[in-house]
Formats: C-alpha cells, sequence, structure tokens
C-alpha cells in the first residue's frame, strides 16, 4: 500500500511554463515580472492598497516588527498556541513576548483575556487566524484602537479566508502570508507581508529592500538611490514568484478542491467523533475558512498518540501540532508556568492533525477515514 503523507506539494497548472519563462528573461532577482503579477492579483483579490512577496512568513513577521518600531521593553500580547516564528520575530527587536490563551472553540486569541494582558508598554497585539478561521475580530480591533496599538494578523493559514465577509489579512494594521510548502498556496519557501495602514507603505518597501530607497528610484521617483533606513534583503528571487503566481492563478481550483476534502472529513468522521468522545472543527456562522487544517480533538495526549500510532501502522501520516510556547525553553525565560495557559496546554495534547492536500485522492481519503473507524479511542 502507498504511503500517503501529511502534505505533499504538487504543481497545479502553469508552474512549469512560468518557471522557464522567469529562465528564459535573464532577470532571476527580486521584483521581475512574476513578483509584479503576484503583488497585483493579491492586491486585487484581496482589495488591500499594499502586498509584497517577501522570502517567508517570518520574515514577513520580521518586517512588521521594524515597522512597528518596536523598542527593547516594549510588549507584544500573542497565543501562546502558534508558531515560533509569530513570537520570534518580535522578541530580535527585544520586545517581551505576553501570552495569551485561546478560545476553547475556535483555537484562536482570547479576546476576552485581551483587557487585563495590556499594560502601558503593549505596542501590537498578533493574533493567528487558526486553521483560517478568522479569531474574533470586531472586538480585538474595537480594544485595540481604544489603547492606541496596532494590530497584526499571521495569517499565515487564513489566505482568502473571510470574517463577516472580509477578507482575513485585510484587517489589522498589517498582515503576513506563507507560501511555504506546506500551506494552502506555495513555492516551496515564501511569503507576503500585506500592508492595510497606507502610512507603512513606504517604509516597508525601504525596509525590504536592505533599507535603501531603490523602488522609488525604479520608478524614477529619486534620480539615485541610496541608504535611508534600517533594513535587510526580504525578496524572493523571481523564480519562486513564478511559481507561486502560476498557484494564485489556480486560486480557485486549489481551494474546491480543499474545501471538498474538508468537508468529506467533517461529514465521514462525525458520527466516529460522537462515539469516541472527540471533537471536530467548530467554524462559527461569519466565518469561511480556506481548509487549511483538518483536525481531531482527541480526549487526551495517551489516545491522541495511539491514533498516531494506529495511522503509521497503515501507512498514513497524522500529526499534531503547535506545543504551547509559553511553557518552551525560551518561553519560560519570560515567566512561562503550567497553568498560565491551560486551554493551550490541554488542546496541544489532544490535538491531531489530518492529510490534507491539493492532490490527495477520494481513494486516498477514504484509506484515512476507514482506518480511522477502525480505532476505537
Ligand atoms: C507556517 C507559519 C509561519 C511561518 O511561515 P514561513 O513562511 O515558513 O516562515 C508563521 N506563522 C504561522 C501561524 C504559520 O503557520
Amino acid at each position: 500500500m502507498e504511503r500517503i503523507p501529511f502534505n505533499r506539494s504538487t504543481p497545479v497548472g502553469k508552474e512549469n511554463e512560468y518557471m522557464q519563462a522567469a529562465i528564459q528573461s535573464g532577470n532571476l532577482q527580486g521584483d521581475g515580472e512574476f513578483t509584479r503579477k503576484s503583488h497585483a492579483l493579491l492586491e486585487e483579490l484581496l482589495g488591500v492598497p499594499k502586498a509584497l512577496l517577501t522570502t517567508s512568513c517570518t520574515h514577513a513577521l520580521e518586517m512588521s516588527a521594524l515597522l512597528l518600531d518596536l523598542q527593547p521593553g516594549d510588549e507584544v500580547i500573542l497565543p501562546s498556541f502558534t508558531f515560533v516564528s509569530t513570537v520570534n520575530a518580535y522578541v530580535l527587536r527585544g520586545a517581551v513576548p505576553v501570552f495569551a490563551d485561546i478560545r476553547p472553540d475556535t483555537l484562536n486569541i482570547d479576546e476576552t483575556q485581551l483587557e487585563q494582558l495590556i499594560t502601558p508598554r503593549t505596542r501590537a497585539i498578533v493574533v493567528v487566524h487558526y486553521a483560517g478561521v478568522a479569531c474574533e475580530m470586531d472586538t480585538i480591533m474595537e480594544i485595540a484602537d481604544r489603547h492606541g496599538i496596532a494590530v497584526v494578523e499571521d495569517n499565515a493559514h487564513g489566505l482568502f479566508g473571510k470574517y463577516k465577509g472580509r477578507m482575513l489579512g485585510t484587517i489589522g494594521s498589517m498582515a503576513t502570508q506563507s507560501f511555504h510548502s506546506t500551506k494552502n498556496f506555495t513555492c516551496g519557501e515564501g511569503g507576503a507581508l500585506i500592508i492595510n495602514d497606507p502610512q507603512y507603505v513606504e517604509r516597508a518597501e525601504i525596509i525590504r529592500e536592505k533599507g535603501t530607497n531603490r523602488s522609488q528610484f525604479f520608478r524614477g521617483q529619486v534620480d539615485k538611490y541610496t541608504w535611508v533606513d534600517v533594513g535587510s534583503s526580504y525578496l524572493p528571487s523571481d523564480m519562486l514568484a513564478a511559481y507561486l503566481y502560476a498557484q494564485l492563478e489556480a486560486k480557485d481550483e486549489i481551494q474546491n478542491k480543499r474545501q471538498q476534502i474538508w468537508r468529506r472529513y467533517h461529514l465521514e468522521l462525525s458520527d466516529w467523533a460522537a462515539v469516541n468522545d472527540t471533537r471536530l472543527p467548530i467554524v462559527p456562522p461569519d466565518c469561511e475558512h480556506p481548509a487549511h487544517i483538518y483536525y481531531l480533538l482527541l480526549p487526551n495526549l495517551e489516545t491522541r498518540q495511539a491514533l498516531i500510532a494506529h495511522l503509521k501502522a497503515r501507512d498514513i501520516l497524522a500529526v499534531f501540532h503547535y506545543l504551547p510556547l509559553h511553557l518552551s525553553v525560551m518561553g519560560r525565560e519570560y515567566g512561562g508556568e503550567v497553568g498560565d495557559c491551560p486551554v493551550t496546554e490541554r488542546v496541544s495534547d489532544q490535538l491531531l492533525r489530518l492529510p490534507l492536500f491539493y492532490a490527495l485522492s477520494t481513494e486516498e481519503q477514504i484509506r484515512v477515514i476507514d482506518a480511522i473507524y477502525e480505532f476505537q479511542a
């Protein structure tokens, strides 16, 4: 029997053709034709003033920390249940992470805790739309606005998801996207910074271009370019943008396929979940998610590990997800202790992600579902 991986990234259409075109153009550096096309398409699809491709979501997060001008000792509130880059980007600037717990339903930052975590040093709230299901953005934006705090959406899971009809990544001051191999749209390694607050646009271009005004120079706005600010090199090669552009063009095809797979899991697994004390994903009525993750919440760590082993014995790879950041080696240095974020601690033990990728066939998915039915929690 063929092994079913957790994720497999495959081209869906014109990736080869566009990469060949990028190679033939003789311009493999950043900000070439396919980068410009990707920017324009993202700006159009999201309806945002500026989208900038980056080398990763991690780097887009680092750009957001530079744009917010974080100083040592500034505080950033973020969920403990997220990827390490969500916190590292700010810690690199000397900011102090303040970990919030998550809601038990959506596994997103618990907005009811924000008020008590805010201090005079709080500069930003970073939210993660887990599995592409929106955080409670109305409440979060209202609290942030009232305290004069910026909101950054780490939208690595949520591209093209919606909250009350609004695209995720378009609500905070800025948002970050990931085009890593494991995400819905990919170029292997890549990302984007989405800027919604126009005050950050000019400086974002400078930071991304090694602290120079090179972008303005290329538009003919200045007659030579020079070092004007801090910065780094956050542009991907146009060859990667070519791959990505083909994926973005196939948006509907990719999304339809993922939705189909997500819905089949949801429908087919509900009977099993009901008799195995297992909870399936909860999507509030005002959220439309992009089918990034299908997860199960098993009763406890032991059953979760037993199901991983059960599936592995049948050549199916299912994986757990984030370990609580506040209990990591670094998190403990910032004072994290067991019990600080009880929902995060519990969910981290219980959660299991099932294979979900564009090229997953119906036969493969049925094999996964059948294997789960052979398991008793
Ligand atoms: C994948 C991911 C990242 C990092 O993305 P890279 O493009 O690999 O840097 C950051 N945050 C979240 C929530 C992610 O899922």
